[in-house]
């Protein structure tokens, strides 16, 4: 089985609509696909109404977490949930304190540009996030529309560095907070590209295992952002630890130089994550 568990549409900072991401996954030979876009699950009913035959839909959503570090400040970290309760209020709650934290952040980095004589505006960037919660990729897309960058990849390489000019912090959620409401809300919490971006000093063995106490199901492995060697230690913090192991493209649309399910998931940690969920939210359409 081709499995695909981390995906983004329109509704948060990929290019494809929901209904776009499910034919696309289809055409691409999955037979399950997973959307999750950041910190939002609006485009759920669109994908499981446009579902194609014989492919099956895992609804999530990507978490945008923070873990404080040892020598001050804090580190983000990406936590995927799958098949919570949409309507759990603290969710609910939380997710619409980060749209807006997204918002306002979005907007003092395009401020941060204008003053210094970058030539996009905040109603362009609004305009192209068309009501998902803001993310530098949509900035990306307006300065490659100003002719400023080739490429939102190299937007990132410079006027989005993550220790860049123009950077703005966001205030995420707790991250052992996050792994707890996932958990509460019935639903499957896996660690997103653990090791990539520099997270890796701070999300220590250690630290797994204790975020496994508080609910923790899964690891992602096998993605872009991990080389063979980080994804070979990785295996075995999951195997130490019994976590579920997962692989996904983190596919993007146009914004990002990904194909669907060029990293995948074994059907083996499908059957454990659909095991491990409560049951509030189904897969849709999963064929064995
Ligand atoms: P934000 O959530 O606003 O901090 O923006 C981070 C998002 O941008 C993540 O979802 C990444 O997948 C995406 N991203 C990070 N690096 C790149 C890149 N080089 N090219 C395109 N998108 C990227
Ligand atoms: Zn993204
Ligand atoms: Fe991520
Ligand atoms: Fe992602």
């Amino acid at each position: 089985m081709r499995i695909d568990l981390h995906t983004h549409s329109s509704c948060s900072d990929g290019t494809d609509t929901p209904a776009a991401l499910v034919a696309a996954a289809a055409a691409a030979g999955l037979d399950v696909v997973g959307l999750t876009d950041h910190d939002t699950t609006a485009g759920w009913a669109e994908a499981a109404q446009t579902l194609p035959e014989g492919l099956g839909l895992i609804r999530g959503s990507e978490f945008s977490t923070q873990l404080a570090r040892a020598e001050g400040g804090t580190m983000s970290v990406h936590l995927l949930g799958y098949l919570f309760d949409p309507a759990d209020p603290a969710i609910m709650a939380e997710q619409a304190r980060l749209v807006a934290e997204r918002r306002g952040r979005g907007l003092a980095i395009v401020a941060k540009m204008n003053a210094d004589g970058v030539p996009i505006t905040p109603e362009r960037v609004l305009a192209i996030a068309d009501g998902a919660p803001v993310g530098r990729p949509h900035i990306g897309r307006a300065l490659v529309e100003a002719g400023l960058v080739g490429s939102v990849t190299e937007a990132f390489a410079g006027y989005l560095a993550g220790r860049g000019k123009y950077y703005v912090h966001k205030q995420d959620t707790d991250l052992d907070a996050a792994v707890s409401m996932i958990s509460a809300a019935g639903g499957v919490s896996v660690l997103a590209h653990p090791w990539s971006r520099g997270a890796r000093s701070v999300l220590t063995p250690e630290r797994i295992a204790q975020l496994k106490e508080r609910g923790l199901s899964g690891i992602e492995v096998r993605h872009p952002d991990q080389d063979e060697d980080t994804r070979a230690e990785l295996l075995g913090v999951a195997a130490d630890l019994d976590l579920i192991v997962t692989g996904s493209s983190d596919y993007h649309g146009h914004n990002k130089t990904l194909e669907l399910g060029q990293e995948r998931t074994s059907a083996e940690s499908l059957a454990r994550i659909i095991e491990t969920s409560s049951g509030v939210v189904e897969p849709i359409g999963v064929q064995w």
